[in-house]
């Protein structure tokens, strides 16, 4: 579906040009990533600066272009286990130092400087956790900063004085926006930086480009954008660095239906990311308003589970027969499947959902039960995930 927007249309072609189709995984670690940058450094215009290493040891990089006066900062995956946007952010390195980009002017690098940490967290990313091989929570290492990987972030933030940072996260895939049955492929947040959310210059212009990024991204995902909750979080990044003066914009990556890579997100956000840049010469998102941020729906936790069976009957033979939904949950990399809940669950949506209205189970279940084989007697009516 060709976005109406002509140059928009032609940006969504140049990143399928460019993506690199060894990051289409489901996890993504330094090893992964380690030769993208080897050879995204192969171009004289990008400079490559270890700026560190992480709890064990593994270097971070940043990725810079241009020599102007405008700063730009994002980084990913200060949580292991959140990906998509370290596929994103390389794509979009690769876009810029490989296509003519008619949204930005051709001096651009004279006038803008470009750093990327792709993959804050490489230990965590090894192990699969959020957390780094301390245990820590970087995001909320903001204010202690015992984590290496936490200072490192600090100290570019207190070097570069970023004008507007990139917060890149991925969020759990039960998000919704709203009420809706959509998924959240996509939520964003300006984030306040005083418990009493005060809306300063620069966070006036996090929401403008927040609601100019959704604009752009909505042909897409007509209803699959959210905007994340906004209460202020002392320990976290987001939060310092708002409180910085940097124009600061959290972007949470989602899960979209039959896309379990998140292949969805990962394009979102370098087109999301390329909108914003483009902005900052343009100022196209000064025709935003705060309406148009508060707009967005909520991103809604728990809105979705991961199978739903609707209306099942349950009858043990001795006591009054009732009705019933029951939510599962994949485990052990969707091997099984668990009773995660049992009850009236509307309001919340399956990835793949059964009409059990006529099924008969003969005895109770309980929670933590595996499921595999109730399930493979019933038929989805919508297959999802
Ligand atoms: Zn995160």
């Amino acid at each position: 579906m060709t976005h109406p927007n002509v140059a928009i249309a032609e940006l969504e072609q140049q990143i399928s040009a460019v993506q690199w189709p060894q990051l289409d995984r489901k996890h993504l670690t330094y090893a992964d990533i380690a030769p993208v940058m080897d050879e995204l450094a192969g171009h004289a215009a990008l400079r490559v600066t270890h700026i560190g290493a992480s709890y064990l040891g593994t270097p971070i990089r940043r990725l810079t272009l241009g020599n102007g006066p405008l700063v730009v900062l994002a980084w990913t995956q200060m949580h292991g286990d959140e990906p998509t946007a370290t596929a994103a952010v390389l794509d979009w390195l690769q876009l810029l130092l490989t296509q003519q980009l008619s949204g930005l002017p051709n001096d651009w690098q004279q006038l803008l400087t470009l750093h990327v940490v792709p993959m804050l967290n490489p230990d965590g990313a090894a192990q699969r956790t959020r957390q780094n091989a301390q245990g820590i929570d970087i995001n909320r290492d903001a204010l202690a900063r015992q984590s290496p990987e936490g200072r490192l972030l600090w100290q570019q933030v207190q070097s570069l004085q970023p004008t507007l940072a990139f917060n890149l996260h991925d969020q759990n895939p039960y998000y919704a926006v709203g009420n809706s049955a959509e998924p959240a492929t996509v939520a964003f947040l300006a984030p306040a930086y005083h418990p009493d959310k005060h809306v300063d210059s620069a966070r006036l212009q996090a929401k403008q480009m927040i609601a100019h990024m959704r604009q752009m991204l909505s042909h897409w995902l007509p209803g699959g954008i959210a905007r994340y909750d906004d209460s202020y979080s002392e320990r976290s990044f987001g939060d310092n660095i708002a409180g910085t003066g940097a124009s600061t914009i959290l972007i949470e990556s989602g899960a979209h239906r039959q896309d379990p890579h998140r292949q969805v997100a990962r394009r979102m956000n370098v087109i999301a990311l390329q909108v914003a840049l483009e902005a900052l010469f343009t100022d196209a998102h000064r025709n935003y308003t705060l309406a148009d941020y508060y707009a967005i729906p909520a991103n809604t936790a728990d809105g979705f589970c991961d199978i739903k069976i609707c209306q099942v009957t349950i009858d043990d033979g001795t006591h009054a027969p009732f009705q019933t939904d029951i939510c599962l949950s994949r485990e052990k990399g969707d091997e099984l499947l668990r009773v995660e809940f049992i009850g009236d669950v509307r309001g919340i949506h399956g990835f793949t959902e059964y009409d059990a209205r006529q099924q008969q189970l003969p005895e109770l279940i309980n929670i933590g039960d595996d499921a595999t084989e109730l399930v493979a007697s019933l038929k989805p009516v919508q297959a999802g995930l």
